[in-house]
């Protein structure tokens, strides 16, 4: 078995790259594809962890996107940390990442909640990976919140009073440079984007002719009914049914690498399938 999306303290999940990886192995996957919001920064520890451990360590990352009015994740799988094409704008993407978070909590103030920008750093253990779950944290400690949902809820999720948008791309913009820098896109948890059957099928019809090669039909969080209706959905289109359990560490306490909510199970040849689509 293997796991394609993981979260580490890279970006909002809270164990280190390696610990991850320590946790794929322990599980029994044979691979692990490390998959931080915007950011290559933990692949090298995690492959170093993942060569002494006996599995493939494959580079990734998961890209927020806009897509018609939606907010779509992308992740993005064998491109490595150093030069490229997507390598530069993940950069510019932090870049803005920052001036957001900076901007968020001048919001918070604004609206008389006292969130200093250095505590938001600190939760986070770096400017660059720092987002709204980092402050959705501070909050809930310093009773501003009551849980990171309440957070979210009454003030930092899309359409709340502190809500402050970030750069996009197009998922169709991050395939582009996903090929340019030898990777490949996916549609992350397509059932974010909240569409109804008929109406999710037209989004996945344009997302595959926009140069996205899967989408995440074996997501930790789904039943088995909703991973099998996405698995014939990405066959209809072309595309790999990729899997993964999203894991957050202490973020997402229920989620757990490879297994997810326990019952996940992503075969080995998903990750040769999805390798086949490589470009050149
Ligand atoms: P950011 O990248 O800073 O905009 O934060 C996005 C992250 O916040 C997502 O990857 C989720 O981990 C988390 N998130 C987004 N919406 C919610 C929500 N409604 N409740 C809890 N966590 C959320
Ligand atoms: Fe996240
Ligand atoms: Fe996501
Ligand atoms: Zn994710």
């Amino acid at each position: 078995m293997i796991d394609l999306h993981t979260h580490s303290s890279a970006s909002d999940g809270t164990d280190p790259p390696a610990v991850v990886v320590e946790r794929a192995a322990a599980a029994g996957c044979r691979a692990v594809a490390l998959t931080d919001h915007d950011t290559l920064v933990g692949v090298p520890a995690a492959r170093e962890r993942a060569a002494a451990l006996g599995l493939s360590l494959v580079p990734g990352c998961e890209v927020s996107c806009a897509f018609g009015g939606h907010s779509v994740h992308v992740l993005v799988y064998f491109v490595e940390p150093g030069e490229g094409p997507l390598q530069v704008e993940l950069g510019r993407l932090r870049g803005d990442r920052v001036a957001r978070n900076r901007r968020l909590v001048a919001r918070l103030a604004e609206l008389g909640l006292p969130v200093a920008y250095d505590e938001v750093v600190t939760e986070a253990g770096g400017e660059e990976g720092a987002g709204r779950p980092h402050v959705a944290a501070v909050m809930v400690a310093k009773g501003l919140a009551e849980s990171t949902d309440d957070a979210f809820a009454r003030w930092l999720g899309q359409g709340r009073p502190a809500y402050v948008p970030k750069a996009r791309l197009s998922p169709a913009e991050v395939a582009g440079l996903a090929a340019g820098s030898g990777g490949v896109a996916v549609l992350a948890h397509p059932l974010s984007l909240g569409l109804s059957p008929p109406a999710l099928d037209g989004a996945v019809a344009e997302l595959a002719g926009g140069g996205l090669v899967g989408l995440e039909a074996t997501y930790g969080a789904y039943a088995p009914a909703e991973r099998r209706a996405l698995a014939s959905l990405a066959a209809r289109h072309g595309l790999v049914a990729t899997g993964g359990s999203d894991y957050h560490g202490a973020r997402k306490p229920d989620l757990s690498v490879g297994t997810g909510l326990g019952d996940l199970r992503v075969d080995d040849d998903v990750l040769e399938r999805l390798a086949d689509r490589r470009p050149g």
